[in-house]
Parts: C-alpha cells; structure tokens; sequence
C-alpha cells in the first residue's frame, strides 16, 4: 500500500497574535511545520509528502523529498490543495496539522496499521477534564466523558473516500473542523488510534510557551 501524507500549514493562526503564518513561526531554532514534516520525511511507510503552504510562502520551498502546493481559504479547502498534488497511485492518506509538532512515529506506525485493513482512522486522546453544557454562564448539565474523545491529527484514510468526502462537504456548502467529521457524513466507519497527551495544537500565545519548555525537556 502507497500511503502519502498532507501536510496542511497555510493557516494564517490570527488567535497566535504573530505578523507570520502560524506554521512559519519559530519554535526553538526552527519553523513550526518543520517539527512534523522531518517526522513523516523519516518515516519509512510515508512515500510522498504534500506541504500546503500560504500564497506568499510557496515560491521559496524547493526540496526534492517533498511538494509544495499553495492553500486555500480554509483548512478543508487546503487538504484539497494538497490533497490534489498527492500522486494518484496513493491508495491512503494522512492529513496532519502543521500546529501540532509533537506528533510522532509511534502514532503514525498505529494509524498505518489500520489504514492497511482499509480502515479510516484518527489519533485520538481521552478527554480527562469533566464537562460542564452552560446557558448564560450557568451549567445546564454534566456530559458524561466516558465515551469522549479529543481529536489529533494525523487522521488517516483510504484516498478514494477522503476525496469523496470532500467533494460532498463542497457541494453541499458542508465546513467541518476535522476531516474525519467528512468522512462520517459518507456513513463511513472511523476508528480512533491513540494519539499522545504532548500531540497538542498551537493555537494561542500560551501554546506557543507551553511548546517551547516542552522541547527544553525533551
Ligand atoms: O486554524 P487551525 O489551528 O484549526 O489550523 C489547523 C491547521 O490547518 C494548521 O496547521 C493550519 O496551518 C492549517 N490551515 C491551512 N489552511 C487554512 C487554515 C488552516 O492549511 N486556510
């Protein structure tokens, strides 16, 4: 089986309050996306990498181990991006977030494992804080967390259906937040892999800090 990866780092990541594109922001001695990107370079299942980048950022990529396509408006529109300069004997895919630099060969090894049984999969991290549904500041209701999941990415598919989920969510005007909620709406089956508790998304300054003494201790 082929698998291929997209990498999708074209989010201008405006709540990180920083004049770069989020994935182009430092993190220690290098940008955000590189953390990931040697993740999947190194991994000896992933054939073919797709870095989908910001308009402005894509004239100055030239490498031989993977392409650079331009993004779109939004996330989904950019895994199409991406997704489009995959080579078509991909039979699978994983789509990652460059926000998440901790991602590691351990998850990717776990969701190629099922993506060779032809199941679409996610990493995944139980959700631990107890949740409270709120009207105007009061709790409604106590949800019951035991069967909640907080969603990662890489999230891993045959390409055949990603495609096709795509292509739905398009024509029917249909913006998820993950691809994975795509995919369900083809009725689908996803699993859940075990993601890591440190494959955390830079989303906001405080991220950014809680990443960087993260990468001290490692
Ligand atoms: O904004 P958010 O944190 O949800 O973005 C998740 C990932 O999607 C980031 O790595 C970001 O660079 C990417 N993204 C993208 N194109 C967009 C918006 C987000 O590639 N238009």
């Amino acid at each position: 089986m082929k698998c291929g990866a997209v990498i999708v780092a074209a989010g201008r990541g405006e709540r990180l309050k920083s004049q770069k594109p989020k994935a182009f922001v430092a993190l220690g001695d290098s940008p955000l996306f590189q953390y990931s990107l040697d993740v999947f370079l190194t991994h000896p299942k992933i054939s073919e990498i797709v870095l989908v980048v910001p308009a402005e950022e894509a004239a100055s990529f030239s490498n031989p181990h993977y392409k650079t396509v331009k993004g779109g408006k939004t996330r989904q529109e950019s895994v199409r991006c991406g997704l489009a300069a995959l080579s078509p004997d991909c039979e699978a895919v994983l789509v990652h977030d460059a926000a998440r630099p901790f991602v590691n060969a351990a998850i990717l090894d776990r969701l190629i494992m099922s993506l060779v049984q032809k199941k679409s999969c996610i990493a995944a991290w139980p959700v631990s804080d107890t949740l409270k549904a709120s009207q105007e500041g009061v709790i409604t209701h106590t949800i019951d967390r035991s069967s909640l999941w907080a969603a990662q990415t890489p999230q891993a598919f045959p390409t055949a259906i990603l495609k096709k989920a795509l292509e739905k969510a398009a024509k029917e005007n249909f913006v998820g937040t993950d691809d994975a909620s795509l995919v369900e709406r083809l009725g689908e089956k996803v699993y859940l892999v075990m993601g890591d508790a440190k494959n955390i998304k830079i989303t906001t300054p405080e991220d950014l800090a809680l990443a960087t003494s993260l990468l001290k201790k490692s």
